[in-house]
């Protein structure tokens, strides 16, 4: 079922056993578990179903630490959420990622990897990828033509990735979603306040505007936040009627641990041998499924060398072209414009898609290196809120994106590996660029960039001093609040992360049914 809040009656109560607040991955990968449920959910988005600059101007926030992407451009605020512009690049966590990490302060998961399984498997059924399955073995015993480079896995494995075709959830599940009966969508409904009782231990209800200037609540058993990391973040700051702080708030966690992934060009590899490899594995299709493979760092050498998880992808270097940063490849601008073309059916590509690469026959000996490198988790990377308000009165976001030493050290580590490995096995030469040999408090380079992933801001913590969230996704002291999305990644490792968000949605989903009886 699908409401347009702006068509009902000022002050309305909406009423359900769940809550869900935001139609994006998460979001709607929750609602779509309940399909057929006896128990009735209600789905707020706050956008419509069309890109709407008014709404867009909602995400406006203040950048102050790092250059970063300006934060209405980085989401999209309608039903679909995000999806509606990624890549659909997937892969899975490592199970180092999941690890505390002596070297990376902050790290570690307090569930496992494998605990996770089951999740990604259904995960791939969302995101529309093919099998679950990441083995680089299995993955050549289905196309012998895949070589990968001869390189030692105990130092430089190779980690496969999946492409969604990428599923718009927009589009591909909005018929699904409107057509449940026990799924209430209302669209045009931003949650602006969330209420709670006089101890903030529980939620009471939310508080809805529209630009209309209505206001209406909602109220259910249960309530999950699923409006995208720095939303989250937002929403628990500014719901600050009763919990002064914040709500979930008690120890200053909210909105801290902000994380990107580091994706810089970082270096060049000359192949060196007779014959000059196949870079099929790069990128190549099986089936229906597209997939392809990165260079990664060992679990060994990051032990060894202390240095955090990343990996690396080769691309065919444009002669007399200097590598561009994220941002150059990116610009708001060009995503706007791409995104355009896309809905007219102009292009199906999509922003952060590798140029294609040339027929392996003529692949040339120099390749750019592209690194996509985690940030190691830092209290003082954060989102707090400003002064100014937006157009529904709720404060603005203000990301303060900071890094530390580690995350610079650990790339030129990183290289050191590489370099020495891609030496040894004869494949090529690798030379790093001028910045990853610079000291380590040499300021970042111009080529700075992430890759369009938030995560953290309401980390996940057995340890309420340590974390907004139980492993089970819930506010630690709100019984009935829970969280959804990379918000609650407390550690990123190197992969993109909507995979590993989509499969915790589903996870906890089934939590609530058990919990909502
Ligand atoms: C250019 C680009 C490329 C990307 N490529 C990849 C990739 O290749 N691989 C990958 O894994 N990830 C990629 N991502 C990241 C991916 O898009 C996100 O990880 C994912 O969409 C996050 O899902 P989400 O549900 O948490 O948030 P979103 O998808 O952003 O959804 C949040 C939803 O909440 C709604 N909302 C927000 N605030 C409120 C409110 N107050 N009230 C009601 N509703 C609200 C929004 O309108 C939106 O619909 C990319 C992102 C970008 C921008």
């Amino acid at each position: 079922m699908h409401t347009d809040a702006r068509t009902l009656e000022d002050g309305r109560l909406l009423e359900a056993d769940l809550c869900i607040v935001g139609a994006g991955a998460a979001g709607i990968s929750i609602a779509r578990e309940w399909i057929g449920d006896a128990k009735k959910v209600l789905l707020l988005e706050g956008g419509g179903f069309e890109y709407d600059p008014k709404m867009q101007d909602l995400y406006r926030g203040e950048n102050v630490g790092l250059p970063y992407f300006p934060l209405q451009a980085a989401r999209l605020h309608y039903f679909g959420g995000t999806t509606g512009h990624w890549a659909g690049f997937c892969s899975t966590l490592d199970d180092i990622d999941f690890v505390a990490r002596p070297w990376v302060p902050h790290s570690g998961w307090p569930i496992t990897r494998a605990s996770l399984d089951p999740y990604y498997a259904r995960a791939h059924r969302v995101l529309e990828l093919g099998p679950y399955d990441y083995d680089v073995a299995r993955w050549r015993r289905r196309n012998p033509s895949l070589v990968p480079l001869a390189l030692d896995a105990r130092t430089v494995w190779t980690k496969m990735w999946q492409f969604s075709p990428p599923t718009r959830f927009g589009t591909r599940y909005r018929d699904e979603i409107v057509n449940a009966r026990n799924v209430h969508l209302l669209t045009h409904a931003n949650v602006c306040e969330v209420e709670t009782n006089e101890s903030a231990s529980a939620v009471s209800g939310l508080r809805i505007r529209t630009f209309e200037g209505k206001e209406l609540r909602a109220r259910a058993r249960h309530y999950v936040l699923a409006c995208s990391t720095i939303q989250n973040a937002r929403l628990l700051l500014a719901s600050n009627r009763r919990a002064s702080t914040g709500l979930g708030n008690a120890y200053d966690l909210v909105g801290r641990y902000f994380m990107e992934h580091l994706e810089m060009p970082s270096g060049e590899l000359v192949f060196t041998g007779k014959q000059v490899p196949s870079t099929k594995i790069f990128e190549f299709v099986w089936g229906q499924t597209k997939a392809g493979a990165e260079m990664a760092l060992s679990d060994a050498m990051q032990r060894e060398g202390r240095m955090q998880n990343a990996t690396v992808s080769p691309r065919p270097a444009t002669p007399g072209q200097a590598p561009k940063s994220t941002f150059q490849n990116h610009p708001a601008e060009q995503m706007e414009a791409r995104r355009r073309a896309e809905q007219s059916g102009r292009t199906n590509s999509t922003p952060a898609d590798p140029p294609p690469g040339p027929p392996a026959a003529q692949v040339p000996r120099v390749h750019e290196l592209h690194t996509r490198q985690e940030q190691a988790p830092n209290p003082a990377s954060r989102v707090t809120i400003a002064r100014e308000r937006d157009a529904l009165g709720v404060p603005r976001a203000r990301l303060d994106w900071r890094l530390t030493p580690l995350d610079r050290r650990s790339f030129r580590a990183f290289y050191e590996v590489l370099g020495r490995e891609l030496g040894r096995s004869g494949v090529g030469r690798v030379r790093m660029l001028d910045w990853v040999t610079s000291p380590n408090n040499a300021p970042w380079p111009a080529t700075l960039g992430g890759g369009w992933h938030h995560m953290g801001t309401t980390r996940m913590h057995d340890d309420p001093k340590q974390g907004v969230v139980d492993p089970n996704c819930r506010v630690h002291g709100v019984a009935n609040l829970s969280v959804a999305g990379d918000s609650v990644f407390p550690t990123s490792g190197s992969a993109n992360p909507t995979l590993t968000l989509v499969a915790l949605s589903l996870r906890l989903s089934d939590r609530l049914k058990t919990v909502l009886g």
